[in-house]
């Protein structure tokens, strides 16, 4: 039953993490008929502000989990570092859990992922796991590693728990600072530019693509998203052929997003993937104006057991800036400016390198 489960308007869906996508994903959930409960440890939580319902609790209270599971009609997630527990008994509370379980533990750890990519034909940058200094040291002085970015293989996000590494480095130092912990050691990848898809698979197996999305990091963390990437058709094409791939193999229901480096020029340009994220991402936040379905109305039908919604674009070009850090201070000019979407997450205290919200334009 649990498994084809759709719920109508009414049914309450219950979501784990209170960040700007579970905010998000709420906002987007209420014209639909549809309540949301946040589940998230006591803090600043933006999400909070616009639910019906929350349960503050940490991660691993099984009692608070097991009652919010029985609370709800449908369990979903708004980050895929959810404890390994939580998951299990989230996945024996009786609520169907969207994305599915499957999905959440391979993207959950970057050596599982990379191994998942390749049993499915999909190109990622020459990888090693790291589990010791001692692998540390014999990666090193392989050729292919001379520039070299070493990355827990869990609970990393934005540029955290990584760490640059050129030939020579020291392998007790690099490995220390990254906490000892178990990692992946990736050649740097001389891309051109970054691509990523956000795309949906329905209950029924439908599958619908955003255009693909060109993104800028800075410092490891998503600066600007321009929609549609500039890159040649046939790697747009290739790219949602990816992520169909991908949502296929995990038998996914809900959005995922795919990062990509597009490496080389024109009629060379290769595409690698560099991670998955079972869930709304950042990169695809220029759809809640800039397309016919926002990411957030599309997972929202999906996990749902609704159809899918039209993925198009509504503007020859969308660009979409993180406010990041003290950048939120720009908020009153950009609530006059003709043609800017202002989104403040509303959150209460804007540290440096934190997402405080965004803005997306439109251009004809
Ligand atoms: P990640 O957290 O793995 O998505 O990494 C954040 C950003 O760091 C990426 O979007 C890239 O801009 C950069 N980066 C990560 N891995 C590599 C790599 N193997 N080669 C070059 N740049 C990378």
């Amino acid at each position: 039953v649990s498994a084809t489960r759709r719920l109508k308007p009414g049914d309450t869906i219950g979501i784990l993490g209170g960040g700007q996508l579970a905010r998000m994903l709420a906002i987007a959930a209420a014209p639909l008929g549809l309540r949301c409960q946040i589940y998230a440890p006591a803090g600043d939580n933006p999400a909070f502000d616009v639910a019906a319902a929350r349960t503050i609790a940490a991660y691993d209270d099984a009692g608070a989990l097991a009652r919010f599971g029985q609370t709800v009609d449908l369990i979903t997630y708004e980050f895929e570092n959810v404890p390994d527990a939580t998951v299990a008994l989230l996945a024996s509370s009786g609520a169907p859990v969207r994305p599915g379980v499957m999905a959440l533990r391979i993207s959950q750890d970057r050596a599982l992922e990379k191994a998942f990519l390749a049993e499915h034909g999909v190109a990622v940058a020459p990888w090693t796991p790291i589990d010791d200094v001692a692998a540390l040291t014999a990666a090193l002085a392989d050729p292919v590693f001379a520039r070299a970015i070493l990355k827990t293989r869990r609970f990393g996000y934005d540029g955290k728990g990584q760490l640059r590494l050129r030939a020579g480095e020291n392998a007790t130092h690099a490995f220390a600072a990254i906490g000892r912990a178990p990692a992946v050691l990736e050649a740097m990848v001389d891309f051109r530019t970054e691509i990523s898809i956000v795309a949906a698979r329905g209950l029924d197996g439908a599958f619908a693509a955003f255009d693909a999305t060109e993104n800028r990091h800075d410092g490891g963390i998503l600066a600007r998203s321009t929609a549609p990437a500039a890159v040649t058709p046939r790697t747009a094409e290739a790219a949602a052929g990816i992520a169909r791939r991908i949502a296929e193999a995990f038998q996914y229901v809900g959005v995922l997003a795919v990062e990509f480096f597009v490496v080389g020029e024109g009629a060379d340009e290769r595409l690698l993937v560099n991670e998955i994220a079972p869930r709304v991402h950042n990169s695809g936040h220029w759809t809640i104006e800039g397309a016919e379905t926002s990411q957030f109305a599309q997972a929202i039908r999906a996990i749902a057991g609704w159809p899918l919604g039209p993925t198009g674009r509504r503007a020859a070009t969308v660009t979409m800036d993180n406010l990041i850090g003290d950048a939120i201070a720009a908020w009153p000019a950009i609530v006059v400016e003709p043609g800017a979407h202002l989104h403040h997450y509303g959150k209460a205290e804007a540290r440096p390198g934190r997402k405080m919200g965004h803005v997306t334009r439109l251009k004809a």
